[in-house]
């Protein structure tokens, strides 16, 4: 499997192009030193919590990396997304547990919950980018994964191309809970691979809301300005 997955990705820092890296990472340990940390994590009041205020109660809620064009992150998140590479989504998963873990606003967290993608989307895909994040997250700070407690509701396609036209607008965005009884008086962080305006996240906090959690915190990979 180790050689099988060499071959599909080959271990050469996908920044500085050098092949001093162990099989599992995707930069070399000093481009990983470089990336744009954003420190939200441990900022009370940060960019990504103000974006909620006045639409949804959250707990604490930060971004780890700040994502910009032609930037190292969005081929992190490129490689995540759209290019199967697990590499990317473990290696980013780590940087934010290990964020969440400095941070003293996250130990209270005992349950991960990934932003799910609609069934057939991630039957294509071949899994949820978020996950991935998740369980990156898990392997750090070890605490348990809800990946089934929520599910994305059907959009037709005129829906879709809507909620491209109304950014921002969370009325399209719907979730549904199947497993309410597991998420009642928890401490959940909600994990995203990239917030922008969070309507996504307001979307899907509301949904949680009616599985009565103790509290409902936000983590994505990346912070973007829109
Ligand atoms: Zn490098």
């Amino acid at each position: 499997m180790q050689g099988f997955l060499h071959l599909l990705f080959p271990s050469i820092c996908l920044q500085c192009g050098t092949d001093e890296l162990s099989d599992s990472n995707i930069l070399c340990d000093s481009c990983i030193q470089q990336l744009p940390y954003t420190d939200f994590f441990s900022i009370e009041n940060n960019v990504v919590e103000k974006m909620f205020w006045g639409r949804i109660s959250l707990g604490a809620c930060g971004a780890a990396l700040f994502f910009t064009k032609k930037s190292i992150v969005q081929i992190l998140i490129f490689e995540l997304k759209y290019k199967q590479n697990p590499k990317a989504g473990w290696l980013l998963g780590r940087l934010m547990g290990e964020a969440l873990q400095k941070s003293n606003r996250f130990h209270h967290i005992n349950g991960l919950v990934p932003v799910p993608l609609q069934k057939s989307r991630q039957r294509k895909r071949g899994y949820n980018q978020a996950q991935l994040l998740c369980e990156g997250i898990a392997a750090v700070c070890h605490w348990p994964l809800f990946k089934d407690a929520i599910q994305k509701k059907k959009t037709s396609s005129s829906q879709t191309h809507k909620d491209r036209l109304q950014r921002g607008g969370s009325a399209t965005i719907q979730f549904t809970i199947t497993h309410p009884e597991t998420l009642y008086g928890l401490n959940l962080l909600v994990v995203d691979d990239v917030v922008t305006t969070g309507a996504t996240m307001e979307a899907l906090g509301n949904c949680l809301l009616m599985a009565q959690p103790a509290s409902i915190g936000f983590a994505a990979a990346a912070y973007t300005l829109h």
